[in-house]
């Protein structure tokens, strides 16, 4: 097991299926031979076409944003993990702050779309983190602690060294605040042991550990600075192909 540096992007409910495919195709024409493994983390309706486009470089991966927690059946509209492997996707972001503000998920919830994700062979990329009440109460600690050790201490060993985790404080989300990078190391240091505490040494030294919330080309060299910080997940930057590449390269 080995740790990875990692730029990850989330376009969310961005690009159109043309759109998408150019994005794709800029950062495969831009990528330099950076340590940073790249991640983009497409629309379900770009996934198939993008993995062809990503297909001989062994740097680029494909994330979906969520996957359903049960194998297949009568759950309308939802997309199983099956269907997600078959399309050539290697992560799934799951409880990203957005899943769980607008559309109620929670850890137990979380922890289950992690099971059938590494079932699948695919790599979850879990999201954590605090809002800012949390962070000026204190407990942003507590509240991170808690959501890693409901969403992820029932694995074994051998799938947590799958999991990428993903430290997003909300309040840093789309808003163009950063966490300081020694907010953000301080962080990271604590997820890192926790899983030290629960899964052993070599595990929590193989996990990467990313940063994400307002990741820019200009703050994020001194964020992936830090020791604890394995990389970034990016969303606003992660859709204009210079930007984000100028962050993969920040390692
Ligand atoms: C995200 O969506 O995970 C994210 C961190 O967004 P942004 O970079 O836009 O803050």
């Amino acid at each position: 097991m080995e740790r990875k540096l990692i730029a990850a992007g989330n376009w969310k409910m961005n690009t159109d299926y043309n759109e998408g495919r150019e994005l794709a195709k800029a950062v495969v024409s831009g990528l330099q031979s950076s340590d940073a493994l790249v991640v983009l983390g497409t629309p379900y309706t770009h996934l198939k076409n993008i993995s062809v486009i990503i297909k001989d470089i062994s740097t680029i991966k494909l994330a979906a944003q969520n996957c359903h927690q049960e194998e297949s059946g009568a759950y309308t509209g939802e997309i199983s993990a099956a269907m997600l492997q078959s399309c050539g996707v290697d992560f799934v972001i799951l409880g990203h702050s957005e899943r769980r503000e607008y559309f109620g998920e929670a850890d137990e919830l979380i922890a289950k779309k992690i099971d059938i994700v590494l079932k699948y062979g695919m790599q979850p990329i879990y999201c954590c983190g605090e809002k800012l009440e949390v962070r000026e109460a204190g407990k942003h600690e507590e509240l991170v602690g808690e959501q890693v050790k409901t969403a992820l201490f029932h694995l074994t060993k051998e799938q947590m060294g799958q999991v990428v985790i993903a430290y997003e404080p909300v309040w840093a989300i789309g808003t163009g605040k950063t966490a300081s990078p020694a907010q953000a190391q301080d962080m990271h240091h604590y997820i890192r042991s926790l899983i030290q505490e629960k899964f052993g040494s070599e595990v929590a030294d193989a996990t990467s550990i990313l940063y994400g919330g307002s990741v820019k080309p200009d703050n994020a060299k001194e964020i992936f600075a830090q020791p604890d910080v394995d990389g970034g997940l990016v969303g606003g930057a992660a859709l204009k192909a210079k930007d984000f590449l100028a962050i993969a390269g920040s390692f």
